[in-house]
């Protein structure tokens, strides 16, 4: 992932270190460096200029305070603000669930078709039901988990959610195409509690694009279910469109975090890099493969490392 955008930041990171000096010439070079790796790893262009911007504002003040290594200290701004970014500056455990809710508690996950809900839905499902889990940087144990699809216009979509919970080992709880979202959900909630579920995930119907009626929809569940996490959940590789989809929702849907599926086959990186940026939510899961168990919670400090080579 991300092959282009890691070579040139390499060797805009190799450059710097090599300047004895920091000028006005080669400052305004490297920034030029970055701006295109930027652009061209599909990052979108306002959170491109603020990136740039703000680097350089730091520049200024590093060719004063660190004259012994000015060109690796400047490699240390490029790397802080990448990993605010990404979402460092909502704090160390702004990627972390919250499931501190009396349980259970409730996970609600949006998206449009295709986005990988389903498959997300399952990965953590394994994840949390594994006691992969982990809060203010201790593990919190196996949580007994409860799946069900409130998405009644694909059977297929509920069949799939079966598959995937046998696959991982967590209860799946039926519904039907006849029935109504909120009556599913309704009675997955009451289901959750009267068997002492610590987690419910509740799939949601996916469309092809951000209709009204889906909203209503899903803002009904939310309602009903008044979930503790309300993941959205986006393909990266389809680069700034996912973004504007996140963002979209993220103005009519309260949302906790996103989820970035596909990460592995997203060559460019510009949604990994905008999406907190654009929704001012934290990016709390990256989808790394195809497989269960390709889930990773998402650490900005990480990623800018990955970013940079
Ligand atoms: P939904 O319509 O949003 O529920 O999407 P699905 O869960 O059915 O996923 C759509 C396709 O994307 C499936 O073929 C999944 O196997 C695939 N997929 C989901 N997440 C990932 C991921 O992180 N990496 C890869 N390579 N494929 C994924």
């Amino acid at each position: 992932m991300f092959e282009n955008l890691t070579q040139r930041m390499s060797r805009v990171v190799k450059t710097m270190r090599g300047q004895a000096r920091l000028t006005e010439s080669n400052t305004q070079d490297m920034l030029r460096e970055v701006r295109l790796a930027l652009l061209e790893a599909d990052v979108a262009l306002p959170v491109v200029r603020d990136f740039v911007a703000r680097v350089k504002e730091k520049a200024l003040g590093v060719e004063v305070a660190d004259s012994l290594n000015p060109g690796q200290a400047l490699v240390g701004v490029v790397h802080q603000e990448l990993t605010n970014l990404m979402g460092a500056d909502l704090g160390d455990n702004a990627s972390e669930l919250s499931l501190a809710a009396q349980p259970p508690a409730v996970i609600l996950m949006a998206g449009l078709q295709g986005a990988g809900k389903t498959t997300t839905t399952g990965k953590l499902a394994k994840w949390l039901s594994e006691g992969g889990h982990i809060q203010h940087g201790r593990k919190t144990g196996k949580k007994k988990v409860l799946v069900v699809s409130a998405d009644v216009y694909r059977p297929a979509a509920i069949e799939q959610l079966k598959t995937v919970a046998a696959q991982v080992g967590v209860e799946f709880l039926p519904s039907d195409p006849s029935q109504k979202p909120a009556d599913i959900a309704r009675h997955a909630l009451d289901h959750a509690k009267r068997h002492h579920f610590d987690v419910l995930i509740v799939d949601t119907a996916g469309r092809l694009g951000i209709d009204e009626e889906m909203m209503r929809e899903i803002r009904a569940l939310y309602d009903l279910l008044n979930p503790i996490e309300t993941l959205f959940v986006v393909d990266a590789m389809q680069g700034q469109d996912a973004v504007n989809v996140a963002k979209a929702f993220a103005d009519a849907l309260p949302l906790t975090g996103v989820v970035l599926t596909k990460l592995d086959g997203d060559a460019r990186g510009g949604a990994a890099l905008s999406v907190r940026h654009v929704t001012g939510k934290p990016l709390k899961f990256v989808g790394v493969s195809e497989k269960l168990d390709g889930l990773e919670p998402f650490h900005p400090e990480r990623m800018a490392q990955r970013v940079l080579g």
